[in-house]
């Protein structure tokens, strides 16, 4: 494989589709080696098939403001790899949605569900619908229209969509209802993300932080560090922010600092439960602003247009929106004594942050391992669903934890370098490649 020729054909026929490139960019580089020594894998173009998704649905979504105005969005569905089960991933409602975001963020669902050790391929849908500041009746008017087209082209055994970015158990319930209305079956399996009372999984809605701090407590302990009295930053304050926080604080971690598009909340005593719950009901309130939880908590101070990494801290935890860490921001960090940065959001960093955060030989993971945990669980409540049954909470925290120690030691297996550092990046692209690469041979070209 050449980086340089491909990355040069994907950018003749996707000019601009940055993220999507970018993310492309970073799987090859880090694969190259491995791949090189797979001359099969070569014969069988495998790297030129896998970057391009198996198809994409764009559709037109109408609906009907609280004003009676008729509104129109674009909605996708990006079914990107099938060669090790069926096509699985989050919807996201955000206005800057487009295609190039979707098929960064389905590549690298590919390779994250792969390393999940559960059989699922990778996909991603959404819609450049703006969820902020819009009414309960609206969304679930949006969501409606969203699924009157989407709901024939899945289904549990063919394409499991699921939360994400402006997407949660308020609209997965939305999705659902229409779903069920127009495919005359109760196929719960079709979507993950849902209520308890009707097939979803305990600890789903936890899942993504939960198991984002299980792989850092394990990336930690082998690097003979403890989390306990660490100082910990996240960005954002939706539900991965709000599962990272409980864990963390849970772990006897401080979280000082949360955040948001308006600023970061400064927190130096770190969250009570009463501040872990005003999370919730700051997403819930459709704003999209951090400032309130000052206000509410007078211990806490916001500081307007800054983000989190402005606050000293010992891990910082990216838990919001891709490329939110940038050069800079991880040069502040390492400047103020950071010693661990993992990813949570999908694609958090810039590849010249990694570049600072890797040269300074300091822990850092990327999201497709350390948010594995959310899809992963995701994963369970389709089994659960199968077999029509519940586990109990305590069931799927302890697969939750089997699944995240599999995950870092996949890392640890394909990324740890000559000198002993393991370079998690590569260590998560090279194990979640192989295993989709493995079975994309044995199924021939299709
Ligand atoms: N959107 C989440 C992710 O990025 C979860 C996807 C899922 O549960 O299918 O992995």
């Amino acid at each position: 494989m050449n980086v340089t020729n491909i990355m040069a054909d994907l950018e003749r026929k996707h000019p601009g589709e940055n993220e999507y490139l970018q993310a492309v960019r970073e799987v090859l580089e880090s694969i190259e080696q491995t791949y090189n020594e797979h001359p099969e894998f070569e014969k069988a173009k495998i790297v030129e098939r896998m970057v391009e998704p198996d198809r994409i649905f764009t559709f037109r979504v109408t609906w009907v403001d609280d004003r009676g105005e008729i509104q129109t969005n674009l909605g996708y569905r990006i079914q990107f790899n099938s060669a090790i089960g069926p096509y699985k991933g989050g919807i996201r409602f955000h206005k800057a949605v487009n295609p190039s975001m979707l098929k960064f963020l389905g590549f690298e669902q590919t390779f994250k569900n792969s390393l999940t050790t559960l059989p699922m391929g990778g996909a991603k849908g959404g819609s450049d619908f703006d969820p902020v500041g819009k009414s309960d009746g609206e969304i679930m008017r949006f969501c409606q229209a969203f699924m009157w087209e989407l709901w024939n082209n899945i289904g549990p055994d063919t394409d499991i969509p699921a939360g994400d970015v402006g997407v949660g158990g308020r609209e997965i319930g939305y999705m659902y209802g229409m779903y069920k209305k127009l495919a005359r079956e109760y196929n719960t399996g079709v979507l993950t993300g849902k209520g308890m009372t009707w097939g979803g999984s305990l600890i789903r809605p936890e899942a993504t932080g939960f198991g984002a701090l299980y792989f850092v407590e394990h990336m930690l302990s082998r690097a003979g560090r403890s989390i306990e009295g660490a100082t910990v930053a996240i960005s954002g304050f939706g539900n991965v922010a709000w599962g990272a926080a409980t864990k963390a604080t849970e772990l006897g971690a401080k979280v000082i600092a949360i955040s948001g598009p308006d600023g970061v909340i400064y927190n130096p005593n770190g969250m009570t439960k009463e501040k872990i719950a005003f999370m919730l009901q700051l997403r819930a309130s459709n704003r999209n602003i951090v400032a309130p939880f000052a206000e509410r908590f007078p211990d806490t101070t916001f500081i307007p247009g800054k983000k989190a990494w402005s606050i000293k801290c010992d891990i910082a935890l990216p838990c919001a929106f891709q490329n939110e860490l940038n050069g800079e921001d991880a040069k502040e960090l390492l400047a103020a004594g950071t010693w661990c940065v993992a990813e949570v959001s999908n694609m958090g960093c810039t590849p010249e942050s990694i570049a600072e955060f890797q040269a300074a030989g300091i822990l850092f993971a990327p999201g497709k391992a350390v948010n594995a945990g959310g899809v992963a669980t995701s994963g369970l409540e389709m089994t659960q669903n199968a077999m029509h049954i519940c586990w109990s909470a305590a069931e799927v925290d302890e697969k939750l934890h089997y699944i995240m120690r599999s995950i870092h030691e996949q890392c640890v297996k394909y990324g740890t370098q000559p000198d002993g550092y393991v370079n998690y990046v590569k260590g998560a692209n090279i194990a979640g490649f192989m295993k989709v690469a493995q079975a994309m041979l044995e199924q021939g070209v299709v």
